[in-house]
């Protein structure tokens, strides 16, 4: 029996270097085919045409390339389109490009399903299967530039890790795929354009802040109020607030990035005075903006969102304390590509 294959890019380009040293070939040769998985994005060996046949006969007989595969793109009204994006083991996972008049946006995932439980979530019904790898998520990326040159000619402007799965519970990962993406052998985009969104994992989220992370951090706050919070995202319950306040501290006195908080206001749940009270006090603790999410119902009516005149009050209470507040309209809403509506329904395989 064949034993399987390595994914050759699953090696750095020093490994790479070391291997056609290995093999009597020279160094040199590792940093061109680097360039050819990732900058030029090939996806067999053959299309590496500055290479000699025979040492991509070697490559071939050593190594596969492991690429996802768009397998499915649908188009919202809004210009939005969700790539479903099968990978090499046959799972699949979703990716949005969201269009505006001067940016593209790639939402995009980092597991396949998620292992958090938050009950007003898609995505959180699909049992977590596994992480993604960091090619998986540099491809995702690769394919919404892609589109966005074919259809807006324009590349990709901005990323974020808003899709399927909890990003810092793939932490090694995101944080290789990111560096990918902002090297000038990768995408060559700044980390600056890139927002990784957490359900706020305290551990984790100092741990970014120890790392010197470039990029910028969202947390799904969605209630300053401990009850309310675990209610609503039953796993916060072993994460207090007060922690991840002390972790948002932390990460604020080592970044000087400002925090976004992700917000959805629900009739019911945390549309009380108490509530907006207890979101201002929280804003005052690290420099912060705060994305108030529009609602986008999945199925059951547990959730709606609340009216109008109660997102005012947010707004007014918030701005009154000179936070800066944005109302997010959810994009994409008729092809289930808003946020938390990525449940692969059109995948009856992941469906597990
Ligand atoms: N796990 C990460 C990233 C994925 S969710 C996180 O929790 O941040 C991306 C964003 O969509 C989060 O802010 C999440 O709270 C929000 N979201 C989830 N379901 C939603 C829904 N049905 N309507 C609106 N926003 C939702």
């Amino acid at each position: 029996m064949q034993t399987e294959k390595k994914d050759i890019r699953a090696l750095t380009k020093e490994q790479l270097r070391d291997f056609f040293v290995a093999n009597g070939d020279k160094a040199f040769r590792g940093n061109q085919v680097y360039e050819w998985l990732w900058s030029k994005r090939a996806h067999s060996f053959d299309d590496m045409t500055n290479v000699a046949k025979p040492t991509r006969q070697m490559l071939e007989d050593n190594f596969v390339i492991n690429h996802i595969h768009v397998d499915e793109m649908q188009q919202s009204s809004d210009g939005t389109v969700k790539n479903a994006v099968r990978l090499h083991d046959g799972l699949v996972v979703e990716s949005v490009l969201i269009p505006t008049k001067t940016r593209t946006t790639a939402c995009v995932s980092s597991q396949v399903g998620c292992s958090l439980d938050c009950n007003f979530c898609a995505t959180a019904r699909l049992k977590r299967m596994r992480n993604l790898n960091p090619d998986e998520i540099y491809d995702q990326v690769a394919a919404i530039d892609s589109e966005s040159r074919l259809y807006h000619n324009r590349p990709l402007s901005n990323i974020v890790f808003m899709g399927m799965g909890e990003p810092l519970m793939n932490y090694n990962n995101v944080l290789k795929a990111i560096e990918k993406i902002t090297s000038p052998e990768g995408l060559g985009m700044s980390a600056k354009r890139i927002t990784v969104s957490t359900s706020g994992l305290p551990k984790m989220i100092k741990k970014l802040a120890d790392d010197e992370v470039r990029f910028k951090l969202a947390v799904s706050l969605h209630s300053a109020i401990d009850e309310v919070r675990s209610r609503i995202m039953p796993f916060s319950e072993n994460f207090p607030l007060k922690d991840l306040r002390e972790s948002l501290e932390y990460w604020y006195s080592k970044t000087k990035s400002r925090v976004t908080y992700e917000y959805v206001v629900w009739k019911g749940i945390n549309d009380r005075k108490e509530d907006i009270d207890a979101l201002v006090k929280f804003c005052r603790y690290v420099p912060c903006k705060v994305n108030l999410i529009e609602y986008n119902p999945i199925d059951d009516g547990e959730f709606q969102q609340a009216d109008p005149e109660t997102i005012e009050a947010y707004i007014k209470a918030l701005e009154r304390d000179g936070i800066v507040v944005k109302v997010r309209r959810s994009r994409g809403k008729d092809i289930d590509a808003a946020c938390g509506q990525l449940a692969n329904k059109n995948e009856s395989s992941a469906n597990v």
